[in-house]
């Protein structure tokens, strides 16, 4: 059944209320696997974010002397709600996104994993205490909130990403506003509502659509304390420079370039169909997907064949179809912007082994189609070994050994992910430990942080120095306060 997503002036919800943008501007959004319309965004303005900043600063003060328990509750309410209606989100996210309903159904799963790990903020937010430090003086190290935050989303995981911050957010004691991506509000709406339900009191979470002049107010707006962004690398760092200039905390998560390297010795049965999977699900855009495969010494001819016959298995289609692996990418610009980059492979003397462009799904030529491509013979210094593509392209690299492998894996300039297949131990042990990457899989193709470890890259795949998820999230949404007690 296709559910109608449409809803003809998306509002904002501020302060407990449903409220129009002030902006008088819609972008009109499609399903990117059919091209029907699915709805529009409106194109937030600053008063739109001066609202919600009002709001939820004026909700912060009752908020943070909430107690932590009572806190948490709402939490548990939410997860309810997000379970009783796990499925419906999930298809909402599939028709704004177009990924297969069982990577949405995969990436709800991980945004309730969120909401459980923030419900036990009582245990998390704990500080630490000594007694006689000195002569009769205790002390106490306790963590506070510290008021409104903002967190900005990309299109790639419409319902999961802001779902990586809020919880965290709300239970230290924080007021929220939450920026969905422009391309894919409509899973936040839907989240938005349940929310709605939890009956919080008004402005603890506030939810602002728009894009680049809503996330410039939030950058420069000095009532907030701090931004959590995931996006691509390049306005990461905008986001990083102009709100570290405004004083703020930033966590900026941005794009990613990730390495898999593959030993002769891995077990090919199993590492094979799990490449395929971490380079195509999502078509490809997936912060943590494989994008440059580097085979060692004599690997790379099974592997280029394996990959052949693998790859062939895909099924391209409507993501609500049973059966469909591979659903088309977000829009027809960001088509457009995929098949450029395998033009410039063909002019950078990479051989295309598997062609897909021009590729199409019989019914839905109105989708954003982009079939399965792999190049090899890749050199590391070609465009298309270094840029995020962002897209269903896998490119193969030769490298002469584990050193050599990770002498390219250095030489990149994003290092968000990276996996190793092998089954020797001591090889996987020194990939752990000098590969650049923050997030790393051994045998594993995304390597996933789940929600009560640290998740986010290294070098121009991360700017900030607290990451998301766990106690990093804890840490990032708190003040540590330390106080010293002498009763005489
Ligand atoms: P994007 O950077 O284009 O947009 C992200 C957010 O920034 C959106 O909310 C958008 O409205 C806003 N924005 C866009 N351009 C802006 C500008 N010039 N100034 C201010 N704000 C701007 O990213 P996207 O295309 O939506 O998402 C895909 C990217 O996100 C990929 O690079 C992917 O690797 C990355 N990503 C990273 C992670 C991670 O954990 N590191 C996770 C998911 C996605």
């Amino acid at each position: 059944m296709t559910q109608k997503l449409f809803v003809e002036r998306l509002h904002n919800f501020i302060g407990g209320a449903w409220v129009a943008s002030t902006g008088a501007d819609h972008v009109a959004l499609t399903n990117p696997a059919t091209g029907e319309p699915v709805g529009s965004c409106p194109v937030g303005t600053s008063a739109d974010v001066d609202a919600a900043v009002t709001a939820a600063k004026l909700a912060f003060p009752a908020w943070r002397d909430t107690p932590v328990p009572t806190r948490s509750r709402y939490l548990f309410d939410l997860r309810n709600l997000l379970e009783q209606n796990f499925e419906e989100l999930a298809r909402i996210c599939t028709q704004e996104h177009g990924k297969t309903l069982s990577e949405s159904l995969g990436s709800v799963r991980r945004g309730i994993d969120m909401v459980e790990c923030g419900a036990g903020m009582p245990s998390l937010m704990m500080g630490k205490a000594l007694e006689d430090i000195s002569s009769g003086i205790d002390c106490i190290e306790q963590r506070q909130p510290m008021g409104v935050f903002a967190v900005i989303a990309p299109y790639n995981f419409p319902a999961m990403v802001p779902l990586w911050f809020l919880p965290f957010c709300l239970a230290t004691g924080n007021t929220i506003i939450v920026k969905p991506s422009e391309q894919v509000p409509f899973s936040q709406h839907f989240v938005a509502t349940l929310i709605d339900k939890l009956k919080l009191p008004p402005g603890v979470v506030n939810f602002v659509n728009g894009g680049k002049d809503v996330v410039n107010r939030i950058i420069e707006h000095p009532e907030i304390q701090g931004v959590s962004f995931v996006g691509s690398s390049k306005v990461a760092k905008i986001v990083y420079e102009g709100a570290a200039k405004t004083g703020k905390r930033v966590q900026a998560l941005g794009g990613a370039k990730n390495f898999i390297v593959v030993a002769n010795d891995c077990d090919w049965d199993k590492s094979v169909p799990n490449i395929v999977e971490s380079c195509y699900g999502c078509a490809g855009q997936r912060c943590l997907a494989g994008a440059t495969i580097i085979a060692i010494g004599d690997a790379y001819e099974p592997l280029v064949r394996k990959l052949k016959e693998e790859i062939g298995r895909l099924v391209m289609g409507n993501g609500l179809t049973p059966g469909v692996t591979l659903g088309p990418v977000i829009s027809p610009a960001h088509k457009e912007r995929v098949l450029a980059f395998v033009e410039l492979g063909l002019k950078e003397g990479a051989t295309l082994a598997l062609d897909g462009r021009g590729a199409t799904v019989p019914g839905l030529e109105q989708g954003n189609w982009v079939g399965p491509s792999l190049f090899v013979d890749v050199n590391p210094t070609m465009t298309i070994a270094r840029d995020e593509i962002f897209g269903p392209v896998m490119c193969v690299l030769r490298a002469t050994d584990l050193a050599d492998a990770m002498k390219i894996v250095h030489a990149q300039p994003l290092a968000n992910a990276a996996s190793i297949y092998t089954s020797n131990g001591r090889t996987a042990r020194d990939f752990v430990k000098e590969v650049p990457a923050a997030m790393v899989g051994v045998n594993i193709g995304v390597a996933a942080p789940m929600a009560f470890f640290t998740f986010g890259g290294s070098k121009g795949s991360f700017f900030g120095d607290l990451k998301a998820h766990g106690s990093d999230s804890v840490s990032f949404y708190t003040n540590n306060k330390t106080a010293i007690y002498r009763w005489h």
